[in-house]
């Protein structure tokens, strides 16, 4: 294990260009730039303004399997694959989420890609960055400061505060806050009412600023939030509070994007980070549309496995942010596709081709899956260094054999050449494949429908029940007219279907949705199929224990 260095390491031996020379590559000049230090600039609204009429280039999303608990390398491809257009000579430019507290601090596993494919300044990028997620933060709390005060100076909307639901958040994973109790110690303290937090990537807020394509986008959605329902059962909304301006204002920085580089000077936009679970799990449509106009290749991905991040991608963001990708990249690794054909998490270690064999199913559905939405698909196989050669030669003749595009990819371990085959590939795909994308379902069909299609369609299930509770919600979201929104799933990442345990291709199940969430400033409804998590706890060993500075100030043990 010693052998390998670790990604912080590698981070902080690479040396960085001054942010200005690598947006002088983009084509624009200092002034576009609002500078946060050396390293990280992001991009002024006039900036944002001027190049929104150039010619988009292609979009490239990357996506994978179903994950197992490591991760199985979407960012570090990402980046990769990024470096690799740059190193045959195209223009690219990635496009990624930023990291949340919450898990850095929780359980290893950064959110800058790793080994050799990572954006820079790692550590700023996982810790502050440029205080993104803290302006959602003050901005979720501000409007729960004032719900609150608007049930103490009178109520003059109704607020039935048994029916709230905006909650407070903050980016930190604290189990001891998901239910509290506030406003007690009597008529000067408060309206006493049950309250929680959630994680700030949970936050609708987070959602909105994803979504949102300018500052009046972004001020209109935020109006349309809502926060509780009154005494009648209609929804109040933000815009009712009359607060949209003064959280647009908390959010006018926020919402521009973060310029940073890869550690071979790819430029990369890493903005906004919504859950992949109650939220469509993809960065900034502001920071996508951006790359395009500013780079001819953007290599962007989506959370988790194709079933959830992807599938969102391609009916929530594309919709909302108005472009079509060009292709999409699968990442596959060959020990998920090994536990995906049975074999224990502790043994993946050990060669097993008939185990690869087995696990196969997982893959062939999402190329499926990518396939029914009229567009290329590309496995890249992120190389381990345990992947024997044996497992690597079956998974390559078993793509070749069905036509599958596919590549091996070393990006970890080489950088942007080891990404070169993949680069390849896509190019290949999107230069000699038919793009005919469309999305699976129209805004037209009932939630009901939209939920059975994805169901049907992209998770293989058999059909879709709904319990009581959501039948009814529904009703009640007809009537509010609401059912031309797109369903946002929340299932988990680990299987197709709702139960976890079932990995590769099961078939013959039913999803249950027990129960909707809407989210009518981010423009969707979440159809919640088991318990979801919106603020994580903290594991027994939390990855903050191997965390420190040096006497330098530098960061140490961030993975
Ligand atoms: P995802 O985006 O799918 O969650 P990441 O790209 O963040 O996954 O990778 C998760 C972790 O796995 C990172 O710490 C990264 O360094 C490590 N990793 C990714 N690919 C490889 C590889 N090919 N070999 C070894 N470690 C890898």
């Amino acid at each position: 294990k010693t052998k390998y260095k670790s990604d912080i390491e590698i981070a902080q031996e690479s040396t960085m260009k001054p942010i200005f020379e690598i947006a002088s590559k983009l084509g624009l000049s200092e002034d576009d730039l609002e500078l946060y230090g050396k390293y990280k600039a992001k991009l002024s609204s006039d900036a944002l303004k001027k190049i929104a009429t150039k010619q988009s280039g292609k979009v490239i999303l990357v996506t994978a399997i179903n994950p197992t608990a490591a991760g199985e390398g979407k960012s570090t491809v990402t980046v990769g694959l990024g470096d690799a257009f740059n190193r045959i000579g195209k223009k690219a430019m990635i496009a990624m989420r930023e990291p949340s507290l919450g898990p850095t601090m929780g359980i290893k596993g950064g959110a800058t890609g790793g080994g050799y494919a990572q954006v820079l300044p790692m550590e700023d990028i996982n810790l502050h960055f440029t205080g993104d997620l803290h302006a959602i933060t003050t901005a979720n709390n501000a409007l729960a400061a004032f719900i609150d005060n608007h049930l103490q100076q009178g109520n003059e909307l109704q607020i039935d505060q048994r029916r709230i639901v905006w909650k407070r958040a903050l980016d930190l994973n604290d189990r001891a806050l998901r239910k509290v109790i506030i406003g007690l110690g009597g008529p000067a303290q408060g309206v006493p009412r049950e309250d929680g937090f959630d994680i700030t990537v949970a936050s609708e807020i987070m959602a909105v600023l994803c979504l949102s394509t300018d500052l009046q986008d972004l001020k209109n959605r935020l109006a349309r939030m809502v926060v509780a329902y009154n005494y009648q059962k209609q929804p109040v909304t933000v815009g009712d509070l009359k607060v949209e301006g003064a959280l647009t204002l908390l959010l006018k920085d926020a919402v521009k994007p973060n310029l940073v580089q890869t550690i071979e000077g790819t430029p990369a936009l890493i903005h906004g980070g919504p859950f992949a679970n109650i939220a469509h799990g993809c960065n900034s449509a502001i920071a996508t549309l951006t790359a395009s106009k500013l780079a001819d290749y953007v290599v962007t991905e989506a959370g988790f496995g194709a079933d959830l991040g992807a599938e969102k991608f391609l009916h929530i963001k594309t919709r909302s942010a108005g472009f079509k990708p060009e292709a999409v990249v699968i990442v596959a690794t060959i020990r998920a596709l090994k536990m995906h054909g049975g074999m224990l998490k502790t043994e993946l270690v050990n060669e097993n081709v008939q185990a690869l064999m087995a696990g196969f199913t997982n893959l062939k559905k999402h190329i499926e899956t990518v396939q029914s939405f009229g567009l290329p698909a590309v496995v890249a196989i992120n190389k381990f260094v345990t992947d024997s050669d044996a497992e690597v030669k079956a998974l390559l003749d078993w793509c070749s054999e069905q036509n599958i595009s596919v590549a091996l990819t070393e990006v970890w371990e080489k950088g942007g050449e080891g990404g070169i085959p993949l680069a390849e590939k896509v190019i290949e795909a999107i230069e000699n494949q038919d793009n005919k994308f469309a999305p699976l379902y129209d805004l037209s069909d009932s939630i009901a429908d939209k939920v059975r299609t994805i169901v049907q369609k992209v998770y293989g299930g058999k059909d879709v029940e709904f319990s009581s509770k959501a039948k009814k919600q529904l009703k009640d979201f007809d009537s509010y007219g609401w059912s031309h929104l797109p369903v946002c799933m929340a299932k988990t990442q680990y299987s197709l279907s709702d139960d976890p345990s079932k990995l590769g291709r099961p078939t013959d199940f039913t999803i249950t949705i027990r129960e909707f969430k809407p989210s009518i400033g981010a423009g969707f409804i979440v159809a919640l199929t088991g318990d979801v998590m919106t603020m994580p706890g903290l594991p027994k060993k939390p990855a903050a224990l191997n965390m420190n500075v040096d006497e330098k100030g530098n960061a140490v043990g961030l993975f």
